[in-house]
């Protein structure tokens, strides 16, 4: 099996080179990844100025850094190594629920794959406090032997709490969106923003939120169609072309 890595925290994130290792033990690695952070970036790609794949050291990988967006990352990587099966992006720092999948540029390079012909898993974990790898790297193993053989399932959202009791499938929690604009002041006293997210306290259960707060690893599969079928069949009828 080929696995490509990509993420977007940088190449040189920890979260990287903890599911490198542990994908090592499922076939061929190889990754492709932004040469500095591009959290939050979403499914941007590059398209005004060309792009660079330049050798890059990690451990004994085969690794390369990409100037650009992680969705950049899996298309140059998917482009250079060819019969990829898999890609696979992360393990973030920071957790990937419900609505924050339209800005993870982390779901976003699993995305790009699953667009480009190979499936997709992106793997998250949560970031208050320093990860702590060597616990989650069973639950990694255990994630990876459960999805990798499951060819039917093209794009998957992983969520490992920071010390798991178990696994769980999952529905994205998407009733409430966390996002929030909070004013501040900069030392000149003049105006500025940060755009952050406030925590969720009510969680639906069955909900990748409600199972990372139960100590589950939450699986949740995802399609790549936004169509609205119910709104689709009631705007056909309620009014025809
Ligand atoms: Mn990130």
């Amino acid at each position: 099996m080929r696995i490509l890595i990509a993420n977007d925290d940088g190449i040189y994130s920890p979260g990287l080179r903890t599911l490198a290792t542990v994908a090592r033990d499922f076939g061929e690695v190889r990754i492709v990844a932004p040469d500095v952070e591009q959290s939050s970036m979403g499914h941007a790609i590059t398209h005004s100025r060309p792009l660079t794949l330049r050798h890059a050291p990690v451990a004994d990988f085969d690794a390369w850094r990409v100037n650009g967006t992680p969705a950049d990352c899996a298309a140059l990587g998917i482009n250079a190594w060819r019969g990829i099966d898999v890609l696979l992006s992360g393990i973030n720092l920071g957790l990937n629920l419900g609505n924050s999948a339209w800005h993870s540029g982390t779901l976003a390079a699993a995305r790009q794959a699953t667009l480009l012909g190979c499936r997709g898993i992106a793997l998250s974990t949560p970031a208050e406090e320093e990860p702590d790898f060597a616990t989650l790297r069973p639950w990694v193993a255990r994630v990876l032997g459960l999805l990798l053989p499951a060819g039917e399932l093209q794009l998957v959202n992983v969520n490992f709490p920071a010390a798991p009791t178990g696994l769980a499938w999952t529905r994205l929690s998407i009733r409430h969106y966390d996002g929030k604009v909070i004013p501040g002041e900069d030392p000149m006293g003049r105006k500025h923003y940060w755009l952050t997210v406030q925590p969720l306290e009510a969680v639906e259960e069955g909900t990748d939120r409600w199972a990372v707060r139960q100590g589950l690893v939450s699986l949740t599969p995802l399609q790549l169609d936004l169509t609205d079928h119910d709104a689709l069949a009631a705007a056909r009828a309620r009014h025809p072309p």
